[in-house]
């Protein structure tokens, strides 16, 4: 499994998850994949997508937001899972996409490859729950079964990049509608 099957199988759990995504090949496979609304794609900033994630997670508590960041941005930024354990959202799960290398930049290997391991820096930074997965056919049943709460979730991968287009929206785009579609969730829910 490579990132890109590992992302087809996070879009196939979606129900009305807001995605906040890691720059680079990352978002450009998810767009190609299933572009939303409530996709926010980041653009520069490597290593923060989790701490982007986490403040959309704690300024709209009654949405869903799942993080996809991958394993060469988390170590830039490891201090982020302290945050988020500490602040214990209750709508926050990071989807780490761990395939041993820096992707965007030609698959040089990360640490990864070594001796690190992300679910139990991730565990002892106290994050509710931990999860592996290594199979591509398990992704959707273990997506599908995570509460409320912080979860960390970590997909081993193998690197590679998929051929795809690049990403035809401009910053602002990106930023308005997501917050649109937050809007208009938050008012539909309301109605409900
Ligand atoms: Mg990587």
């Amino acid at each position: 499994m490579k990132r890109y099957d590992a992302l087809k199988k996070i879009v196939e759990s979606l129900t009305n998850e807001f995605i906040v995504c890691n720059l680079g090949a990352p978002s450009r496979e998810l767009y190609n994949i299933s572009d939303r609304d409530s996709n926010f794609y980041m653009l520069g900033s490597m290593g923060l997508v989790s701490s982007i994630a986490l403040g959309v997670a704690l300024a709209q508590p009654k949405q869903t937001i799942w993080c996809i960041d991958g394993d060469g941005s988390l170590l830039m930024n490891l201090g982020s899972l302290s945050t988020i354990a500490n602040n214990s959202p209750n709508n926050l799960t990071l989807i780490v996409i761990d395939n041993s290398s820096y992707g965007s930049t030609g698959d040089q290997k990360t640490y990864t490859n070594g001796k690190t391991k992300l679910d139990i820096i991730a565990k002892g930074a106290g994050f509710e729950s931990i999860t592996i997965i290594d199979k591509e056919k398990d992704i959707i049943q273990n997506l599908k079964n995570l509460g409320t709460g912080y979860h960390f979730v970590l997909i081993r991968t193998q690197p590679g990049n998929a051929h795809v287009s690049n990403i035809p929206l401009l910053p602002e785009e990106i930023k308005t509608r997501f917050c649109k579609a937050m809007r208009n969730f938050r008012h539909l829910k309301k109605k409900i």
